[in-house]
């Protein structure tokens, strides 16, 4: 492991250790940290599973290099894996839903990968089942298939987890992650709680999104613009576990959209609607340990900021509410 202080030979090198930096906006005596993750090669926190899933299927034997990875993804996984597959040997493809951001689908084509796309009506469900049709029609192929792959939650346990944990002594009262996949905030949550199993973790979703309803809430499904978490389907999100959560916090588009612009505006920073989701939530989680409404080990909430604004520019995610589009 490098400080990204010292020369390196690979890209994959530069994967991770991502700055933690504080909110300038939350109250001034519980401090929230948001690990900036676009600081990674391919600009999201899906380059952490990227190389970790591929490293991990090749040893196994999954895939072996010459072969080829199939994935049906939002589009930061697909950069993520692209950026990997291309250093480790292996053809990439990936399935991806129409609506997806025209930006990902040109970096996962410029990174060396080939992109399908499936009509947006139908789901990530087609994508995933396509994805799998692909796989049974070539040889030495093999879909990491990140809702479902155990290595997703393992990167985030055995990399990002303990990053966060090092930068801040320990002090980890609380942890709030957007989901989409699950996998982040799982493998965060997992040894957050072994460090302290009073640890408070509060999954994201936007409003719209049924997590909620794996808690026992009742949440109307609905559409939403905010891109990259949440889920229409729970059956399709195999690694989420309910019993690692405190609280499935739903953000309105609107809400997550003024808080990616103030973030911007006051804060500098160029984060996408999943990170404005979450600062919100953290935001919240900060506002109720600062009140006395909530006991947690440590006075200190941590966040993630999964990707980069940058990738959203031509869906006007700086303009309006209204003229942002999904
Ligand atoms: N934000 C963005 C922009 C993402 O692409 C993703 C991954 N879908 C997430 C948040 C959520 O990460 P995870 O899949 O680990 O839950």
């Amino acid at each position: 492991m490098t400080t990204h202080d010292e020369p390196v030979d690979s890209v994959l090198e530069t994967i991770g250790r991502t700055p933690l930096v504080r909110l300038q906006d939350g109250p001034t005596d519980v401090p929230i940290y948001a690990k900036l993750e676009s600081f990674n090669p391919g600009a999201s926190i899906k380059d952490r599973i990227g190389q970790y899933m591929l490293e991990r299927m090749l040893e196994r034997g999954d895939v072996s290099p010459g072969g080829t990875i199939i994935e049906p993804t939002a589009g930061n996984t697909g950069i993520g894996l692209a950026v990997a597959a291309g250093q480790l040997g292996l053809d990439a493809i990936f399935v991806v839903p129409e609506r997806f951001s025209q930006e990902k689908q040109q970096l996962m084509s410029a990174l060396g990968g080939e992109v399908i796309n499936t009509p947006t009506e139908d789901g990530m469900d087609r994508a995933i089942e396509r994805a799998h049709e692909l796989a049974s029609e070539l040889d030495n192929a093999a879909v990491p298939q990140q809702f479902s792959n155990p290595l997703n939650t393992e990167a985030h346990y055995e990399l990002t987890a303990p990053e966060i944990f090092d930068a801040l002594d320990g002090a980890v009262g609380a942890v709030v992650a957007g989901c989409g996949t699950a996998g982040t905030l799982m493998g965060i949550a997992r040894y957050a709680l072994e460090q302290d199993p009073e640890t408070h973790v509060v999954a994201v979703e936007p409003e719209g999104s049924v997590y909620g309803d794996l808690i026992g809430e009742d949440r109307d499904e609905g559409e939403y613009k905010t891109e990259g978490i949440g889920t229409h389907d729970t059956d399709t999100n195999e690694l989420f576990d309910p019993e690692l959560v405190d609280d499935i916090d739903a953000i309105p588009d609107r809400d997550a959209h003024a808080e990616l612009k103030r973030l911007a505006r006051e804060e500098g920073h160029l984060v996408a609607s999943s990170a404005g989701a979450a600062s919100v939530a953290a935001k919240r989680v900060a506002r109720r340990i600062d009140d006395g409404d909530l006991d947690v080990p440590h006075e200190t909430v941590v966040t993630l900021f999964p990707d980069s604004s940058e990738r959203y520019l031509s869906k006007g995610i700086y303009r309006s509410f209204e003229e942002w589009s999904s």
